[in-house]
């Protein structure tokens, strides 16, 4: 997987597909459905795939921004998503050497910042190189996904342990209204927020979503809305979002000309 069709990235990279449920954001988890519609069972118990392209593409993205690099234009930074088939930290014997392997080219990337997404942040600072610990990659940013107020409360504090520089939060699919107060919103720097999307996607109130916004707003907070969700709903395009949403679609890249900075 590569150039991504989501739009605050612009790649995805996956080093393996497959994953084991972990809460209640995966219950129509769009990787497993996407998986089992190409008939690779990796999900659950099955084997993971570990994929093989995106190890050298990887590089390739990498240089490709470099030639265009500018010291002065940060938006010429490739904005990757790791990972939105499977999840790099999860607790698999199986998984132990190819994610080793995969923070070994991650550490070396010049021109790419790193989304790493996670459900599992309890397993960070024991999975990530050592080397890591003692001084972290400045363009590696770990991020938890935070479906519900349980999911906050638990893993917000775990991300915030990581001693890296910036965090972010995918805020999707958002299933409950969520408060952030008392879990350090304003030690974030980037909120993704969105409701469900896909096929039976679960009902969003568009008032959850609201909420959010104002949080970050009222925390400095970066805040991207990504689509409303729920049945019937359209997809992520700006137009797509109530208009007193547009305007939310900030990042702390340039790199798309539907983001802004605040
Ligand atoms: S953690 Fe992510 S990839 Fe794994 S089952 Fe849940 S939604 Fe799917």
């Amino acid at each position: 997987m590569g150039i991504t069709n989501i739009r605050y990235a612009t790649h995805t990279l996956n080093f393996w597909w497959g994953c084991r449920e972990k809460s209640d954001g995966c219950a129509n988890c769009y990787a497993r459905q996407f998986s089992e519609r190409l008939g690779r069972h990796c999900f659950g118990d099955g084997p993971r795939h570990i994929t093989k392209t995106p190890w050298h593409d990887v590089w390739r993205w990498d240089r490709a921004a470099g030639k265009t690099h500018a010291p002065e234009f940060i938006a010429t930074r490739n904005v990757i998503l790791t990972m939105s088939m499977g999840d790099i930290f999860e607790r698999n014997p199986a998984l132990d050497e190819p994610r080793a392997a995969a923070f070994e080219i991650l550490s070396k990337l010049e021109y790419s910042t790193i989304l790493l997404l996670t459900k599992r942040p309890e397993n960070i600072l024991e999975m990530v190189p050592a080397a890591w610990l003692d001084e972290w990659p400045k363009h590696i940013m770990p991020g938890v996904t935070v479906e519900n107020q349980k999911a906050a409360s638990d893993r917000i504090p775990e991300l915030l342990r990581v001693p890296a520089h910036d965090y972010w939060l995918s805020v999707e699919p958002l299933l409950e209204n969520i408060n952030f107060g008392g879990l350090g919103l304003g030690r974030i720097n980037w909120v993704v927020v969105g409701g469900e999307s896909g096929g039976d996607p679960r009902e969003c109130n568009p008032a959850w979503i609201r909420h959010v916004v104002n949080q970050c707003v009222a925390h400095w907070v970066f805040v991207w809305v990504k689509q409303m969700g729920g049945p019937g709903a359209p997809r992520e395009a700006v137009e797509d979002l109530p208009v007193d949403l547009q305007k939310y679609r900030r990042s702390p890249w340039l790199f798309s000309p539907e983001s802004e900075t605040i």
